[in-house]
């Protein structure tokens, strides 16, 4: 009997929203994207091991990464 394990990396894009950029200063709507690194068994995700945010600078393409908390603070 074997196992074929791994890891498989999900991005997925989320509501951006306005933000001022750190990098350019200029108030510019942001990207959101989510990184979710997933746990498989026969190539069939069946945990996320870790998740990721990055917000990115439409006008400069900027990009910072951000924790769980501060995604979800840019929700409400
Ligand atoms: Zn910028």
């Amino acid at each position: 009997m074997f196992l074929i394990f791994g890891l498989k990396t999900a991005i997925r894009e989320l509501p951006g929203r306005m933000a001022t950029c750190r990098f350019c200063g200029q108030f510019a709507h942001h990207h959101l994207q989510q990184r979710a690194t997933k746990f498989t068994l026969f190539f069939v995700p069946l945990f996320t091991t870790s998740k990721s945010y990055t917000i990115r600078c439409t006008h400069c393409g900027g990009p910072s990464s951000i924790t769980t908390r501060q995604k979800n603070a840019l929700a409400s």
